[in-house]
């Protein structure tokens, strides 16, 4: 059957992204599907098909018809490890060249912040200080990016294309011209050590939860800068704030929280070498992302297997 002809129910949840534009996204590959909003979503066992970001509990409570779930972004980790999923039912993610391109963007941008030492020009700007430095050139700049999947691996390829040093680590080995790969627990300590910018880009899984503990924070160069795009659980937060307090962590561009919203009391905000931005790095595009859920509700309507499904034990 071709995704034009495909029917059933497909319920959408998320407080960040527009419904609207996601329905008429749908539509445009999809238009016999019945999209509805999860406030409007009349009988569950209707339900056939679910895109969802951060769903709350029980959302998936008496969806006893249920074939597909789709993540509506990268990070699956509100996902797994719930009590409501059913059994056997596939979870995807969305895999968008756009997204990837979005989060090396900001990546980017974060990281050329620290090469070029704008921060530095920004303190001396409020004080009306002319305080030249001379640029350094950017393969004396080692950038570690932790976590070379959809996103870390775009990231990598273009902070190389700058000239910059690039230190790549992972789960299992990976090997990406230009880039230094290293993977396993064993070779992170010396990954850090080397690391004048350290870019997270890890799943939060229960191996990774407070990956960059103080002991690890404190592994990187004295003065080292820090960007966290992935999830704030992956930091010992307190441990960052003070050693980002005592100039041990020069600077941190810091995208996610432990808690989110981060409370408007966290000492953080007030820090200079702090750069907060609101979980935005990277998102899901409608006009990009919809042709892959399509094409995966068409292949879970033929009765194959859905492409980009993630591993629920390994938990990305
Ligand atoms: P992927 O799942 O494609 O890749 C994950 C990478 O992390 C892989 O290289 C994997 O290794 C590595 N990894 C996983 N576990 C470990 C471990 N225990 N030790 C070492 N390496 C590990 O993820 P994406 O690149 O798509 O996204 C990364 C994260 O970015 C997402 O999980 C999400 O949390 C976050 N994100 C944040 C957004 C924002 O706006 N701030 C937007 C989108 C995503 P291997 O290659 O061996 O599998």
């Amino acid at each position: 059957m071709r995704a034009s002809e495909i029917s059933g129910t497909l319920v959408f949840h998320s407080e960040f992204d527009d419904y609207a534009t996601w329905r008429d996204a749908l539509h445009a590959q999809l238009p016999r599907l019945d999209i509805r909003h999860a406030s409007e979503i009349g009988d569950p066992a209707e339900v056939r098909y679910a895109l969802a970001w951060k769903p709350p509990a029980g959302f998936f409570d008496r969806m006893v018809n249920l074939r597909l779930i789709i993540n509506l972004g990268a990070g699956v980790d509100s996902l797994v490890g719930r009590q409501d999923l059913p059994a056997g039912i596939p979870i995807t993610r969305i895999t968008d060249p756009n997204m990837a391109r979005m989060m090396a963007g900001y990546v980017l941008f974060a990281t050329l912040r620290y090469a070029r030492d704008i921060p530095s020009f920004e303190q001396a700007q409020k004080k009306g200080v002319w305080a030249y430095r001379h640029p350094r050139s950017p393969e004396d700049i080692r950038v570690a990016v932790l976590g070379l999947g959809e996103l870390g691996a775009y990231a990598a390829q273009e902070l190389r294309r700058q000239g910059l040093t690039v230190l790549g680590w992972s789960r299992s080995p990976r090997r990406i011209e230009g880039i230094q790969c290293r993977s396993g627990m064993d070779t992170l300590d010396t990954v850090l050590s080397q690391a004048d910018i350290v870019v997270l880009m890890l799943p939060l899984t229960p191996q990774t939860r407070g990956l960059m503990s103080r002991a690890r924070l404190q592994r990187l160069p004295r003065g080292a800068a820090l960007i966290n795009v992935a999830r704030g659980a992956l930091v010992d937060q307190a441990a960052m704030t003070e050693l980002l307090g005592s100039g041990h962590l020069g600077g941190a561009t810091l995208d996610v929280f432990e808690r989110e919203p981060l409370p408007a009391d966290d000492p953080l905000w007030r820090m200079e070498n702090v750069l907060i931005t609101p979980h935005l790095a990277s998102v899901a595009i409608p006009s990009s992302a919809a042709k892959q859920i399509a094409e995966n509700i068409a292949r879970v309507d033929q009765g194959q297997a859905p492409l980009n499904v993630i591993d629920p034990a390994r938990g990305y």
